[in-house]
């Protein structure tokens, strides 16, 4: 067994782990990232939201994102022929209706390229990287994490820590030994997706490069394109739908639901098999502990409906970073620091939750229409393309507010919001 010391050690090289990684380097700190998988490697996650290019603007990678090739993406098309769930049968979210000099874009991306860019991009700023880097024990000393012990090439490696963030993302490392993880009951849901080429997008009836979401009666369909070529399909609904057929039966049946995908895809083949992916909502009341932190799908996950997922777990993961760099710099203020950060978590996943909540529940038009008691049509549009957009943590969005009114939506034990 090799031994090593460092700052802080990150376990998990998805968006959360390598922008942890990333921001504590560029802030001077000694980081090790270990990740089980080797790079490239697939991963599901592929619509980004257009907050996520302030927060590349702000870490000093914009740059870098913007030059590697992905779709841009300056919108969403809502579906909903009965008019339910969405505003009118088709809503299209316009990013550049944010205003106030918002980013007016986003991009989808295939994960492979994205995830491998991000932690190149990690180990530029000096993190040490490991990939094939499997994370087994945590190190305990009393009740403080102090390292993690892991396997690379058959051998066997430790490495002590101040602090140890856990963005092992679904695996949820530290979750599960300490027994923190709860379903989210309320969303048991399945998604059945491929990726599909001979994309043409001349055959889109609405924006070139938008996401498309569709709704129906048992669940709903997206449509993301990833290159000029190739589009990614999926479907979601609840496991009881998924378990009345085969996969194959109900994602062709569902996807056939939303006439305005179908045309789309007009002339495009399937490159890969099915893929199925269940049990995705959870949360955990506690994201900090002595000695580690929670960052991204380590520590909660809703549903992949609006996007959100990457730009939280990133948002989540770079305040992490900023937290643990300001708690190893002023060890007195620590807990308060950490205390911070949990709350900052806690606000970002619960406003995308309570969204998520209100399309399930066919609330998001009532919501909507009570925040546009206390504001104009116009503003209400901008919020509401603005939430859509990424806009979890603001305390002055009217949509936002009006949500967080609902105790029905509550996710998290009573906490204070940032
Ligand atoms: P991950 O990306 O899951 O990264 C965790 C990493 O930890 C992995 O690379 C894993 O290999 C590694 N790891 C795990 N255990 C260990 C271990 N023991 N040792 C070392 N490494 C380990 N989000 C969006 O923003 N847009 C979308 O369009 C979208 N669509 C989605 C569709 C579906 C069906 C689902 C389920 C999710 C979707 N998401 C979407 C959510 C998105 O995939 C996640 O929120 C995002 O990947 C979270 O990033 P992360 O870094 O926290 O976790």
């Amino acid at each position: 067994m090799s031994d090593n010391s460092t700052d802080v050690v990150v376990i998990g090289g998805g968006p959360a782990g390598a922008l942890s990684a990333y921001q504590l380097a560029k802030q001077g700190h000694s980081v090790v990232l270990l990740e089980r998988e080797e790079f490239p490697r697939f991963h599901i996650g592929e619509s980004l939201l257009p907050y996520m290019m302030g927060l590349f603007d702000r870490i000093g990678i914009r740059e870098a994102v913007e030059t590697k090739g992905y779709v841009p993406k300056f919108g969403g098309e809502f579906i909903d022929p009965n008019e339910e769930k969405f505003f009118s049968d088709v809503f299209r979210a316009d990013f550049s209706k944010q205003g106030d000099g918002r980013y007016d874009r986003a991009f989808q991306v295939e994960r492979a390229k994205f995830d491998g860019m991000l932690v190149e991009e990690a180990g530029k700023a000096g993190a040490e990287v490991h990939l094939g880097a499997t994370v087994g024990e945590l190190l305990m000393e009393g009740d403080r994490m102090v390292g993690v012990r892991y396997t690379k090439d058959g051998q066997e490696h430790e490495v002590r820590s101040r602090y140890v963030v856990d963005a092992s993302g679904r695996a949820g490392r530290v979750a599960h030994k300490f027994g923190l993880r709860e379903r989210l009951e309320k969303l048991r849901m399945v998604a059945v997706f491929r990726h599909y080429e001979g994309l043409d997008e001349k055959h889109n009836l609405g924006v070139e490069g938008d996401i498309q979401v569709g709704a129906h009666a048992d669940g709903w369909v997206w449509a993301i394109p990833l290159s000029k070529d190739v589009i990614s399909v999926g479907t979601v609904m609840p496991r009881d739908v998924f378990r009345a057929s085969t996969p194959e039966e109900v994602f062709e049946e569902h996807k056939a639901r939303i006439p305005r995908i179908v045309a789309r895809l007009t002339d495009t083949r399937p490159t890969m098999d099915l893929k199925v992916e269940t049990d995705y909502c959870y949360h955990s009341d506690t994201v900090t502990g002595p000695g580690w932190v929670m960052v991204g799908d380590a520590g909660c996950f809703g549903d992949p409906m609006f996007s959100g997922g990457v730009l939280v777990a990133s948002a989540t993961a770079v305040r992490a970073a900023e937290t643990l760099s300001d708690a190893l710099n002023n060890p007195e203020d620590a807990d308060r620091l950490i205390d911070e950060y949990a709350n900052f978590f806690k606000t970002g996943y619960d406003t995308y939750i309570r969204l998520i909540h209100a399309f399930y529940d066919g609330e998001l038009v009532a919501v909507a229409a009570d925040a546009g008691r206390t504001t104009d049509r116009e503003t209400l549009e901008r919020y509401l393309i603005r939430l859509i957009g990424g806009d979890f943590w603001s305390e002055h969005n009217a949509v936002a507010q009006e949500m967080r009114r609902r105790t029905e939506w509550d996710t998290f034990s009573p906490f204070q919001r940032v």
